[in-house]
């Protein structure tokens, strides 16, 4: 194996085990400008960074009167509208509503927070319903989200929507799901399935069912796992933390059972239900067709919002995993930049 640390030289490792845990990267768009005029919602350092330029808007915002110069300043776009990015809007449009409160400057009408959906609906993981119930009410907090619209392009932070819409934003937030991570397909030469993860058998070895990999294993977002809870033949285990914590446990389980010639276990979780916050004291879970409405956040209801700004490096995941995911365009801009 080849380790790249980010400081000091390459080096070559020798193993008896491989475990692979890379998990995915922000997908990138083929069109122009989201590489350099977006940023992800993937790692923890692009919520803080998102969450920071939100506050630092407000400040900027409440000299200028009101008007365009305000409004672009308070203007921001997601796209893609699965639980990540309802989740990510619906706080950042929670904190905006709280920061109101201390800027007498500004009004709920100086927002501009817009939530673009390519598909005819939104939240793909929970039913028809409880996704409608959650458009409803971003309508009614004036925010509503742009079904059946694609992003078309975010040149120098302009928004092109393919409805008509056109605006400038900031930050433009990438939620658009996740890929397959690059290393695994461009520097490995273990079996993937079409979209590029990771075969890996229910006792998370690497390999098919006749063909299993000698001495590596894999769990999380970069693999494809039957999913032998499921009455679906053929159905394999969604990307999330509920299977990836599961697997991961189950794998260091089963490696360690191996070495002492002990049984394996095979992966086996049913769903324990979907649950997206949408702000302060408000969310949905569903159970097996049961959906509620929760309202309960204690903490914050305690001790109030955190309104402190945090600095941070925010665009480095996104632009590594351009990079690995597009090098030759990737190379071009930086060309064209240098
Ligand atoms: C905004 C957001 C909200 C989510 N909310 C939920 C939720 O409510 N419930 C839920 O069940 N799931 C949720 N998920 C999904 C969940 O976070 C993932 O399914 C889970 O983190 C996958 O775990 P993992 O270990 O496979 O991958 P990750 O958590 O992505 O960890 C992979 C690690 O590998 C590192 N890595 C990558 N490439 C390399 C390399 N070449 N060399 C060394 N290290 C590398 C990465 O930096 C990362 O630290 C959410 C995801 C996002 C983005």
């Amino acid at each position: 194996m080849t380790g790249r640390p980010a400081r000091g030289d390459t080096y070559e490792l020798r193993y008896d085990i491989l475990v692979v845990t890379a998990g995915a990267v922000t997908r990138s768009f083929p069109i122009p400008g989201p590489a350099q005029q977006t940023i992800g919602l993937k790692h923890v350092e692009e919520a803080v960074a998102i969450r920071d330029r939100l506050m630092t808007a407000f400040d900027q915002a409440a000299s200028p009167p009101p008007g365009p110069e305000r409004r672009k300043l308070l203007t921001l776009a997601f796209v893609g509208a699965g639980f990540p990015g309802v989740e990510g809007f619906r706080e950042l449009l929670s904190l905006a509503t709280a920061m109101l409160r201390s800027c007498p400057e500004l009004t709920i009408d100086d927002l501009s927070f817009h939530l673009v959906e390519a598909r005819g609906r939104i939240l793909p993981e929970v039913s028809d319903k409880p996704g409608a119930w959650v458009v409803r009410h971003l309508e009614r907090r004036g925010a509503p989200a742009r079904l059946n619209t694609r992003l078309l392009s975010a040149e120098d932070g302009h928004v092109v929507l393919s409805d008509g819409g056109e605006y400038d934003a900031t930050p433009i937030v990438r939620a658009a799901g996740n890929a397959p991570n690059p290393v695994v397909h461009h520097h490995t030469d273990l079996p993937l399935d079409e979209r590029g993860l990771l075969l890996v058998r229910p006792e998370m070895r690497v390999g098919t069912e006749s063909e299993p990999v000698p001495d590596v294993r894999a769990a999380g977002d970069d693999a494809t796992i039957p999913d032998l809870a499921s009455p679906l033949p053929g159905a394999r285990t969604v990307p999330n933390a509920q299977h990836a914590v599961r697997q991961g446990r189950l794998l260091a389980t089963n490696l360690v059972a191996d070495l002492r010639g002990r049984r394996v276990r095979n992966h086996r979780h049913g769903s324990l239900g979907v649950v997206a916050t949408l702000g302060l004291g408000r969310g949905i879970f569903q159970y097996k067709g049961i959906v509620r409405v929760l309202a309960v956040w204690l903490t914050a209801a305690l001790t109030g919002r955190d309104l402190v700004s945090l600095v941070q490096h925010p665009r480095d995941a996104l632009v590594t995993s351009e990079r690995t995911q597009n090098p030759g365009a990737a190379r071009a801009k930086e060309g064209s930049t240098a």
